[in-house]
């Protein structure tokens, strides 16, 4: 068993006393975010005086920079600034100083290096009807009231759009317990998500199904969603074509429209509608895709997409992020198990998936696409327009995606070597660029697992023992 943290989103049917209560604590949320930052700002102001006199130490202005610290000075004041306070659960105030204390710790992370990726700016003010609206419960008696409606401190009960049999019978029987609460508005509709610390049978490794299934390589495309070794191609989301052209139409009309006009409003509010749909859509589609991958098959090979760099490519982003490429291996991330490197103790710990399936990534230089999956000859000319591989050193010509595919699949044939946790040496060795297939891989093996090349389809756990 093992306990994992799982979301459960649900949108809700709000009737005019709810959607009175649910907007009155956005802006609860929001009004103490805003106050926050109005503290830390002017504490920050006031420091920096104090320094331009000299002063140093103990004798500055403290700057409430964390929660506990925010939450403090909030309760002092909150009599005088909002005296109203009490209309509101005490959570939506909280869950705003929160997301202020979280902004400043990115913020200073990002600055001294200890937070990675992008620079992250100051926090900004939430201006209203621009900002998100949210807050969450983390404490006091919320949660799902039956089937269909979600109870909320302060706002009551609610109704919600469809039932929520599934989370109500694992909170029922005991083998989930809730954490928090979020409700959030997405284009004018909005939702509740639950937090739920989900008890789970883990497998302890491939069952009988996935050793059959064996090790699969899933090409993330442009033109499909994915295609996978075996020249399965899984279509983009249907209803892609038919929702493009409806919201090309929606946005040429919302760019005619007067600026300001109650029409545009409309229009705006129904392309946000839009777009949120289909991003529901694709979600769903994914969800499919990546619980059969991890079900069917001991190993998940996948390339490492430097999505947010091909996000700015301008040809690739519309593609990409429509795809989800991001989401795909998200997915996978958690429903298959993979090795982590643990920052602190820099060495590489496994951590299972919930359907006993190893996902392996490849790395980002491993040219998948460029080698041939029959001879291993590299096509170093290969553009992204090329739809097909042909090979002039085997004659073998094949779908670009598929070949990149097999190419994914092949590297853990190669390199996968009994039991996946504990043939670590494997996982580590993918940085080499892929060798022709004669030439063996030289990975650490666990004493008396199968030769490379025996391990194709056969279950791990059965080697081991
Ligand atoms: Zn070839």
């Amino acid at each position: 068993m093992k306990t994992t943290l799982q979301a459960y989103r649900f949108a809700l049917d709000p009737n005019n006393v709810g959607r009175a209560g649910l907007r009155r604590h956005a802006g609860a949320c929001r009004f103490a975010f805003d106050w926050g930052l109005a503290r830390v700002k002017a504490a920050l102001a006031q420091r920096e005086a104090e320094e331009s006199y000299g002063l140093a130490g103990d004798l500055l202005t403290a700057v409430p920079w964390t929660l506990p610290a925010l939450r403090l000075a909030w309760n002092t004041v909150k009599n005088d600034i909002a005296p109203w306070w009490a209309e509101c659960s005490k959570e939506a105030f909280s869950a705003g100083l929160a997301q202020l204390a979280a902004g400043l710790k990115n913020f200073s992370d990002s600055r001294t290096g200890r937070r990675k990726g992008r620079k992250v700016g100051f926090p900004r003010f939430k201006k209203r009807g621009k900002a998100r609206d949210s807050f969450r419960y983390t404490t006091g008696s919320y949660g799902p009231d039956g089937d269909r409606h979600v109870k909320l401190p302060r706002i009551g009960r609610v109704k919600v759009h469809e039932p929520m049999g599934a989370l109500t019978a694992l909170l029922g029987d005991g083998r989930a317990r809730l954490l928090g609460v979020a409700v959030s508005r997405t284009a004018g509709r909005w939702f509740v998500s639950f937090t739920v610390a989900v008890e789970r049978e883990i497998p302890d490794g491939p069952s009988a199904r996935q050793a059959t299934g064996g090790v699969i390589g899933v090409d993330l495309g442009v033109k499909h969603l994915a295609v996978l070794s075996t020249g399965e191609k899984v279509p983009n989301p249907k209803h892609a074509a038919w929702a493009e052209k409806k919201l090309r139409k929606t946005s040429r009309a919302y760019a005619r429209s007067q600026p300001g006009s109650s029409g545009r409003r409309k229009l705006a509010a129904d392309l946000a509608k839009q777009h949120a749909h289909t991003a529901n859509q694709r979600r769903d589609g994914l969800h499919k895709v990546t619980t059969e991958l991890a079900r069917t098959h001991h190993t998940v090979v996948i390339e490492d997409l430097h999505v947010a760099g091909m996000v700015r490519n301008h040809s690739l982003a519309k593609a990409v992020s429509e795809v989800g490429m991001g989401e795909l291996r998200r997915q996978l991330e958690y429903k298959c198990g993979r090795w982590v490197r643990d920052p602190k103790t820099r060495t590489q710990v496994y951590v299972p998936g919930w359907h006993g399936a190893h996902l392996h990534v490849a790395d980002r230089w491993y040219p998948s696409s460029k080698t041939c999956s029959g001879c291993g000859w590299r096509n170093p000319s290969l553009t992204l327009s090329d739809r097909t591989f042909s090979c002039p050193s085997c004659g073998l010509v094949i779908d670009r995606d598929e070949n990149a595919a097999v190419n994914l699949a092949r590297l853990v044939d190669r390199e996968y070597i009994g039991d996946v946790k504990t043939a670590r040496g494997a996982d580590r060795k993918t940085n080499a660029p892929a060798p022709p297939a004669r030439r063996r891989v030289a990975v650490k093996r666990e004493p008396g697992t199968a030769k490379t090349g025996q391990t194709r389809g056969a279950s791990p756990k059965g080697e081991a023992a």
